[in-house]
């Protein structure tokens, strides 16, 4: 077994709407006077790659890792159909609010077509000056009401405000937006942000910045009843997806193997964990050490950091030098 935790360099992505937070909160050595909005903290795609800062594969992108040993990596996981890997994680620095938009869900997916691609994402709120989050339509709203609200736009009036859910955040918030869910990041919120990587996004507004707008396409995917969400079976568990479980998890001072799951007791998420499942962390507050047999020096965990731990990793184990606060994504086992 030859892989280890591993830590990437960060791509950072300016932005209209970025700034400077990832500096202040994480002491990140960030491009001077640009607007960082997006940090990518794990990232296989054509427009950002992952690279390995630590260990014996440092300088490797995560593609290339993966073409070389997707197995140890991912465990019972699978990557995308382009053979890359199935999550992308970043950090998000809004200081504006975003475009008003929508991913599809599997099936309009189909209905429109290629590149169309899959969307699901999850936010987990890291700072908010006095910050909110647009989310959901309200009840009874409507494909004509978008319509009405669309044109008035085009008459440079802002219809949306009373079509949808404005919810004021607070850090350790957590939302769900499942593929379909209209949704905006609105100013002064720092998030982490989990979704799967396709860059298949319809915007319905740019709130008069001039982007340009996908209407059709959009009205196509908008999920006007929002589903329900069942209560998580266990209340770490933030949210059990297909495609990925996100869970927030406290670590005392101390000694941890992290090979045995951390509760006995069953469960689903549990078993895949013990089976050895592809796991992410993102570290939000803390700091610690992770040794496991294949390399000497320990890896180094603190506040705003991203690990992945493949699923092949050999005795891995963790020293908690400070309180760890860390939000764990793993890769859950893909039905075939
Ligand atoms: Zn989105």
């Amino acid at each position: 077994m030859s892989v280890y935790p591993y830590k990437f360099e960060p791509v950072y992505k300016e932005k209209i709407w970025g700034g400077q937070a990832l500096e202040r909160l994480f002491g990140r050595d960030l491009p001077a006077g640009e607007k960082i909005g997006e940090s990518w903290e794990l990232a296989d795609l054509p427009e950002g790659q992952s690279v390995v800062s630590n260990g014996p594969d440092a300088g490797k992108t995560l593609n290339s890792l993966l073409a070389e040993k997707a197995d140890e990596i991912l465990g019972p996981g699978v990557t995308t159909d382009e053979g890359r890997f199935p999550l992308l994680l970043k950090l998000l620095d809004a200081n504006d609010i975003l475009s008003l938009q929508v991913h599809p869900d599997e099936q309009s997916a189909d209905e429109l077509g290629p590149p169309a691609k899959f969307k699901t994402e999850c936010w987990y709120v890291l700072e908010s000056r006095d910050g909110y989050i647009l989310k959901g339509v309200k009840p009874g709203i409507g494909e004509e009401d978008f319509r009405k609200a669309i044109a008035a736009e085009a008459k440079g009036e802002n219809a949306f405000g009373d079509l949808l859910q404005r919810i004021d955040v607070s850090a350790g918030d957590f939302y769900h937006l499942p593929a379909g869910t209209v949704h905006a990041l609105g100013p002064g919120v720092v998030l982490a942000e989990i979704q799967t990587p396709s860059y298949t996004t319809y915007r319905i507004s740019d709130w008069g910045r001039g982007r340009e707008v996908h209407v059709e396409q959009a009205l196509k995917c908008i999920h006007f009843e929002s589903a329900v969400e069942p209560p998580g079976a266990d209340d770490n568990i933030l949210v059990s997806t297909p495609w990925f479980v996100v869970r927030r998890v406290v670590l005392a001072e101390g000694r941890k193997e992290l090979t045995a799951p951390r509760q006995a007791r069953g469960g689903p998420e549990q078993r895949r964990r013990a089976a050895g499942a592809c796991t992410a962390w993102m570290t939000l507050a803390g700091k610690g050490q992770i040794t496991c047999t294949s390399v000497k020096e320990p890896v180094s965990v603190r506040s705003g950091d991203t690990v992945l731990l493949p699923a092949g990793i050999n005795k891995p184990s963790l020293t908690v030098e400070e309180q760890i606060t860390l939000l764990e994504v793993t890769i859950p086992k893909t039905e075939s």
